[in-house]
């Protein structure tokens, strides 16, 4: 499931440099995660990291944006080719 930022966030950009699949960019206002790179950061950390960073907890799953894990990892490899997930 990809995460979504919620109008929680501050735009303070700290996800933007701390997200593995470079999925978050950033707005005038807030901070956007595309679900097409977005794998909840599996392959990469035991937790979402954008969710961990965040001051205001505004990242959070996205309902509309339901994936397996087996999913995610698929994503994983497509996004990051030759890169092993941990
Ligand atoms: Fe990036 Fe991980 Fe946040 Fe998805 S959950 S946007 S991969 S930091």
């Amino acid at each position: 499931m990809a995460y979504m930022i919620t109008d929680d966030c501050s735009g303070c950009r700290m996800c933007v440099h701390e997200c593995p699949n470079h999925a978050i960019t950033e707005t005038n206002t807030i901070c956007v995660i595309d679900p097409e790179k977005c794998t909840e950061c599996v392959g990469f950390y035991p937790e979402s990291k954008c969710w961990m960073v965040c001051g205001t907890s505004a990242p959070v799953p996205d309902p509309e944006q339901r994936e397996s894990r087996e999913q995610l990892l698929e994503k994983f490899m497509r996004l990051n080719p030759g890169k092993k997930p941990t």
